[in-house]
């Protein structure tokens, strides 16, 4: 079943850890080679692939006389400063000997936030694709501030698969996928092969299983794999320093976990909100407003609003709280942090009198939104035509 999984895919991203392509010292070139070959076979048979690769602070850590992680910010980011162009280095030789030329791309947080710049990124990856040259992803981590991170290259490949459209996302780290339990204490642990969803009792095996090296453990795979398969992709988490693991893996091979799509795919763009976006700000909703969105698929009226969190402006993501701090829901907001301070609580047909003006009747529209307990059965199926009803008092 495996192989013909594979076979049937054309389009992939690879997400290549630290620790798979990193020793002690710095980055393990041989392991760098070998994978740039089986990547390499890949290419040739027609695949279209884009790599999201670690690896840039590992490579440059030595050079600052770092031990271990760098703990602070400002080293991160030096360390990554002097790595991210030895690893390309590495990439550059090694794909050259496989006939193929790379190129390298850099994003932040915000790059992916901002839609036209989202827009502009995922056009230079279908050129670099459309010239058959590879591209080299990794987080610009030496101007990423905390509020402009991704944090881990596992978040980042599964928007990078959104990015590109892909049919697949390949996580090579140094385990050998999702286990029952610690592997790592428990020597009786069982690999699982297939996931057909990512939900709580998975996640409750994902434990704190976290690697030395990277920064993801495996809360940050499952999440990647959730978001993929909330995007209708596959991903598969597999040890990348076992030998010609990609090979092995697309001759279908049992190799690692194999996480499936979600039978409904949610839209590109209510991925974009759900999981690219980073919330601004937080709105809290009282119970009526909160029981109109979750169960009758509504919008977001200033009425139902109680208090206000954060610093955000028309257009940024929020969360939709609970009163108890819990979310419900998130969405896009048509009014600022200053606009919504003072129509809260309000009527929207008095919004014009307020404010001066009016953008919309509601502060969030349903089709801005993604609920949060059920993202894909009550969400997907709303459209403008319930624009407003229950929220307005
Ligand atoms: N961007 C970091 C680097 O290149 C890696 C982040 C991660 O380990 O996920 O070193």
């Amino acid at each position: 079943m495996r192989d013909r999984f594979f076979k049937s895919l054309n389009r992939i991203v690879i997400k290549i850890g630290s620790g798979v392509i990193s020793t002690d010292s710095g980055l393990d070139g041989d392991r760098i080679d070998v994978l740039s070959a089986d990547i390499g076979a890949l290419l040739r048979s027609g695949y279209e692939i884009t790599l999201v690769s670690s690896g840039a602070i590992s490579a440059g850590k030595g050079d600052l006389n770092i031990q271990g992680r760098p703990q602070s910010i400002p080293l991160k980011q030096a360390a990554a400063a002097i790595g991210q162009s030895r690893l390309m280095r590495y990439y550059k030789r090694a794909f050259h000997e496989q006939g193929f030329k790379v190129g390298q791309i850099l994003l932040t947080r915000d790059d992916l936030t901002d839609r036209k710049r989202y827009l502009n990124a995922r056009n230079t990856v279908r050129t670099l694709l459309d010239y058959k040259i590879l591209p080299i992803i990794n987080e610009n981590d030496t101007v990423a501030v905390e509020e402009i991170r991704f944090g881990d290259n596992d978040n980042l490949s599964s928007m990078v698969t959104a990015l590109v459209e892909a049919q697949l996302l390949i996580i090579l780290s140094d385990v050998d996928g999702l286990f029952d339990r610690d592997p790592r204490h428990h020597p009786e642990a069982r690999r699982i092969p297939v996931v057909e969803k990512v939900g709580s009792q998975i996640e409750a095996m994902a434990g704190d299983t976290g690697s030395q090296v990277g920064t993801g453990g495996m809360i940050t795979k499952l999440q990647a794999a959730k978001r993929a398969a909330l995007y209708g992709v596959g991903t598969v988490i597999v040890n990348g320093r076992t030998p010609h693991i990609l090979n092995r893996l697309f001759q279908g091979e049992d190799l690692g976990t194999l996480f499936l799509p979600a039978a409904e795919k949610m839209s590109a763009r209510k991925h974009w909100i759900a999981f690219t976006k980073k919330p601004r700000g937080k709105l809290f909703l009282d119970d009526g407003a909160v029981a109109a969105i979750v169960n009758h698929g509504k919008s977001l009226l200033p009425s139902g609003i109680r208090s206000v969190e954060g610093r955000f402006g028309r257009g940024d993501a929020v969360s939709l709280c609970d009163l108890n701090g819990r979310e419900i829901a998130r969405g896009v907001t048509d009014y600022d942090l200053g606009e919504v301070m003072r129509i809260m609580g309000k009527k929207s047909s008095t919004i014009k009198d307020i404010l001066g003006y009016k953008y919309h009747e509601d502060v969030v529209h349903r089709d801005n939104m993604v609920v949060e307990s059920s993202p894909l059965k009550k969400d997907e199926g709303s459209n403008g035509s319930n624009r407003n009803a229950s929220t307005r008092s």
